[in-house]
């Protein structure tokens, strides 16, 4: 289990995190939604290490992550996407799955120069493994097209691929639906539902309701770097204090 407790973040005095305390459990979507400028992203990139916060703490199954360092989260098994895709552009797609995998035996130098075939057979595999994810997310026949010629929306699939190919334990994903034709959100949403349905857990920050009503066991709403609202989608659409905040009132 994913626990946040008590994390507080200022950017030059300026509270983006308040106190924020909250769980994400396997096998579960967990959405953060919020007004724009509310502290989503900073949660998530003190999940993810990107981040230290001046205090509070994340932990993964009772042990603490490093605070502020991205590489030894992701070895925990954390995962995320970018509210701006960030992908080799000039790279096709499918090198841009395989540098999405981690930790592959075929990547230390000594077994590179030491054990050349063990190292073929993990790029094989690896290759093998991209391939099949890009099928699950209706990519396949853009393998070797340049990422960087993908619309938007099939950049953000392409993301949440590369994302999976380190099998997370926990996947965080911000505004993937932004910008994204109601097609390619369909697909996202059924990528979601797999994910969550093989035990990762899932934190989704998300615009688009109709996606949070339809994926999130819970929601988290945050205002002002606070959590104002936590429940099912449908108990947070209903929620005085989440309306207000919404219409800016
Ligand atoms: P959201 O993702 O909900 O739109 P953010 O987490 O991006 O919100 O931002 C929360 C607050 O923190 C905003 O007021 C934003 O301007 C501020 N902020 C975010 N990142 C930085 C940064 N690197 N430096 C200074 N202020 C920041
Ligand atoms: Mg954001």
């Amino acid at each position: 289990m994913l626990l946040i407790r008590d994390v507080t973040v200022a950017f030059s005095g300026v509270r983006a995190l308040d106190g924020v305390s909250l769980e994400a459990r396997p096998g579960r979507i967990l959405g953060l939604i919020g007004p724009n400028g509310s502290g989503k992203s900073t949660l998530l990139n003190v999940i993810a290490g990107a981040i230290a916060p001046d205090s509070g703490a994340v932990t993964i199954d009772g042990v603490p992550v490093p605070a502020g360092r991205p590489d030894q989260v992701a070895a925990r098994g954390v995962a995320r996407t970018f509210q701006i895709s960030r992908l080799a552009r000039r790279l096709t797609v499918i090198q841009n799955m395989m540098v999405g995998r981690r930790n592959q035996p075929g990547e230390s130098l000594m077994t590179l120069l030491l054990r050349p075939g063990v190292s073929r057979r993990a790029e094989a595999a690896c290759a093998q493994a991209a391939y099949a994810m890009l099928q699950r997310l209706g990519l396949a026949h853009l393998a070797n097209h340049p990422a960087g010629s993908l619309s938007g929306g099939q950049q953000k699939l392409l993301s949440m691929g590369m994302a999976l190919m380190s099998e997370p334990r926990v996947i965080l994903l911000d505004e993937p639906a932004a910008g994204v034709n109601p097609v390619l959100v369909e697909q996202q949403i059924v990528f979601l539902k797999a994910m969550a349905g093989e035990g990762r857990t899932v934190l989704l920050i998300e615009h688009n309701m109709e996606m949070i009503a339809d994926v999130c066991d819970e929601v988290v709403v945050l205002d002002a770097g606070a959590i104002i609202a936590r429940g099912t989608p449908a108990d947070v659409r209903q929620d005085e204090r989440v309306m207000r905040s919404y219409l800016g009132e």
